[in-house]
């Protein structure tokens, strides 16, 4: 075995390889860029070097300054995760020769695997079964044309070079063929600078299932059985589990059968995946093979209890496989969930910025979480924004999943924006629960998967208010304790009335929904009064902003987490990016308003927080204007009619300009 590796790759995947080498007692060397220099991956290995700067193209991708740094440091073996140099042929060969161990596959099996229509001509000949259409070097579009009609409609064309799914068209009927290969082929050129194409057979309502297999340097070769990845958007895995639901142990044998065949025929050692394409009645095609260790790898570890990057590096150590496949068994059901910083709801951009809380779900036999991030690391714009890999194991299916709701409910993140809330909407759609998979899913389901924003409920604002006033009194406390004078006004621990006013207001906002919290000391608590609702508050605040809350005879608990003007509400397994408005009275007390309300700075209107016409008590809040990075509510400067406004939210205003046209009432 190895006494020391380097790892050529970044954020999760190096910590995960980081953590299997220490356990095997093999010394670590990180790589990292400018960007990454106090990443986690390198506070975890045993030594970290600098390879350049942030763009990976100037790093992670430089093989031949990462040779050099394994050389420098004594390195047997490097371990490329996914991604970056993992499937580059020319970097497994200059390893070779700088006589350093590449863990994966030959660079020749990688090379076998590179170009969608030589692999399939590869895999037809190794008797695995394609999907049925054409992939050879006649590129006449009549031919081609002709291909599609004996494959039949509707077919895919696929640019031969392709992937991530560029140059993909499918087309549903002859008369759309020519035009369609044209453009294929126009983005094939511009993509890959090789426009041929092949053509297939568009499966309806397939299923992404693939097949892990390992093979070593003694000939042997074995299949792990499979993942289901059907759960995608734009070809991009979502959700991930093991084994696939509905599958027949007969055709999971002919799935791994197919799959070994596949590598044998590439003369693969290592870890690798055989994508299929699978038909809602159980037919199987060859999609394409991964020639390295996948995202997805822990779901297989889950059920088989056994650690693939092990088993990788016991194999490129020169050692067999260590088990044989008849000793290969599946124990239960694994699900993972890939939690990014994007914003689903603004077609799921990526999000960057400072993890200012980050809290997940506790880790135990049954959950594990892959991260490369800790709270208070940030998430650059330079590197895919996946805070971690979230892994649950259940006995079955439905534990699995009651698993994995428990632990979306559980997962916080403050900071950045995060696909938790449509992870856990995603995991409850019916059709996932009943395991109806299909590449569609995701698609078929918008409407429960993006709801409209509906109503916060009371429950959101009454917390977040409580939450703020138990952070006010503890504020108060701490600097009564740090003052010497007995007589300090710190030490009235009432703070509550620090304004000198028994009842006061805070403004919460979400969106464009405005709600202003009426506050009254009581003894032993607060009431707080939202639209028509009263309600008694108390409560406590513990570590990591944990909520406990009496409402009423009601006792709850959840999270309210601070950072800046946000109060990020955690409740009943859905979060609530509330922001705490700063509120202005525009015109002073008693002071006569003519006509409208003007704007106290230059800024842009993001909530109306009533409908015109609205009748107003003296210090309702109307309007919210952000200025100067900071939310500021206008309020009515007495009771009275809220005639127009002038603004909708978006809207840029001056100094001075007339917001609202309001009526004051005698
Ligand atoms: P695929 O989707 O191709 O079947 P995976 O699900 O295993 O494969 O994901 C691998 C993909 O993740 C790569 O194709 C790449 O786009 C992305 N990726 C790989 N490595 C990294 C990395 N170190 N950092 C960020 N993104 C990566
Ligand atoms: P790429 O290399 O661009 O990722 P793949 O051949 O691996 O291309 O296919 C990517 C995705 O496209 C698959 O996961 C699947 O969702 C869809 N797809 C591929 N082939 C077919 C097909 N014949 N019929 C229907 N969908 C397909
Ligand atoms: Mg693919």
């Amino acid at each position: 075995m190895f006494k020391k590796i380097l790892i050529a790759n970044r954020g999760e995947i190096a910590c995960r390889v980081i953590k299997t080498a220490r356990s095997l007692g093999i010394a670590t060397v990180a790589v990292y860029s400018e960007a990454d220099a106090n990443a986690r991956h390198v506070r975890l290995a045993d030594e970290a070097v600098l390879i350049g700067p942030a763009a990976a193209r100037e790093s992670y991708l430089v093989g031949e300054r990462i040779i050099e740094v394994a050389r420098n440091t004594g390195a047997e073996a490097i371990h490329p995760g996914y991604g970056f140099l993992s499937e580059n042929d020319e970097f497994a060969e200059a390893c070779e020769k700088a006589g350093i161990v590449f863990i994966g596959p030959p660079a020749s099996a990688i090379r076998a695997m590179g170009l969608k229509s030589a692999s399939k001509a590869l895999m037809e000949k190794a008797q695995v079964p394609l999907t049925p259409g054409y992939h050879g070097a006649n590129q006449d579009p009549l031919f081609l044309a002709s291909q599609a009609e004996s494959i039949g409609y509707p077919v895919l064309i696929k640019a031969s070079a392709g992937g991530g799914g560029k140059g993909m068209r499918r087309v549903d009927a002859a008369a759309e063929f020519a035009a369609a290969l044209e453009s294929c082929k126009r983005e094939a050129r511009n993509a890959f600078g090789d426009d041929d194409v092949l053509v297939e057979k568009y499966i309806l309502q397939p299923r992404h299932i693939e097949i892990q297999v390992f093979g070593d340097t003694h000939g042997n070769c074995v299949y792990l059985f499979e993942r289901d990845c059907s759960v995608q958007r734009r070809h991009q895995k979502v959700l991930e589990e093991a084994p696939a639901p509905g599958m027949t142990p007969e055709r999971r044998a002919a799935m791994g059968q197919a799959a070994v065949e596949a590598a044998r025929a590439v003369g693969y050692v290592g870890a690798g995946t055989v994508e299929f394409i699978a038909t809602q009645d159980g037919g199987f095609y060859f999609m394409e093979m991964n020639t390295r260790l996948q995202v997805e790898h822990p779901v297989t570890e889950m059920i088989t209890g056994l650690d693939l990057v092990e088993w990788q590096l016991r194999v490129a150590s020169g050692e067999p496989l260590p088990l044989k496949q008849e000793q290969l068994e599946i124990n239960g059901h694994a699900i993972e969930a890939r939690i990014y910083a994007e914003d689903p709801d603004r077609g799921f951009l990526p999000s960057t910025g400072r993890l200012v809380h980050l809290l997940p779900p506790p880790e135990s036999d049954h959950v594990r979480v892959d991260t490369g991030v800790e709270q208070g690391d940030e998430i650059t714009p330079h590197y895919d924004p996946m805070i971690s890999k979230l892994i649950v194991w259940g006995a079955d299916r439905r534990e699995a999943l009651a698993r994995m709701r428990q632990a979306l409910a559980q997962y916080r993140v403050v900071g950045v924006s995060s696909n938790v809330d449509f992870l856990a909407r995603l995991v409850a759609v019916p059709s996932f629960a009943n395991a109806q998979l299909d590449t569609g899913l995701i698609e078929r389901e918008q409407a429960r998967l993006f709801p409209p924003a509906g109503d916060v409920p009371a429950d959101i604002w009454l917390l977040a208010t409580l939450a703020e006033l138990l952070r006010e009194r503890r504020l108060a406390e701490k600097k009564a304790a740090q003052s010497a004078d007995p007589n300090s006004p710190w030490r009235a621990l009432d703070g509550w009335r620090l304004n000198g006013r028994s009842g006061r207001q805070l403004v919460f906002r979400l969106g464009d929904a405005v709600q202003e919290v009426g506050i009254e000391f009581v003894p032993g608590g607060h009431r707080l009064t939202v639209g028509g609702l009263q309600v008694v508050a108390r409560g406590s605040l513990g570590v990591d902003s944990e909520l406990q809350a009496q409402l009423g005879e009601r006792r709850l608990r959840a999270a309210v987490v601070a950072s800046s003007e946000r109060r990020h509400v955690f409740f009943d397994g859905r979060s609530w990016p509330l922001s705490l408005v700063d509120t202005l009275h525009v015109g002073g007390a008693g002071e006569e308003v003519e006509g409208g309300l003007r704007a106290p700075m230059p800024g842009r209107v993001i909530a109306l927080a009533v409908q015109p016409g609205a009748i107003v008590e003296k210090g309702a809040p109307l309007l919210v204007l952000e200025a100067m990075k900071m939310e500021h509510t206008i309020s009515a400067p007495r009771k009275g009619v809220v005639k127009a406004f002038h603004f909708a939210p978006g809207d840029q205003v001056s100094d001075g300009a007339e917001l609202v046209d309001f009526e004051g009432a005698d």
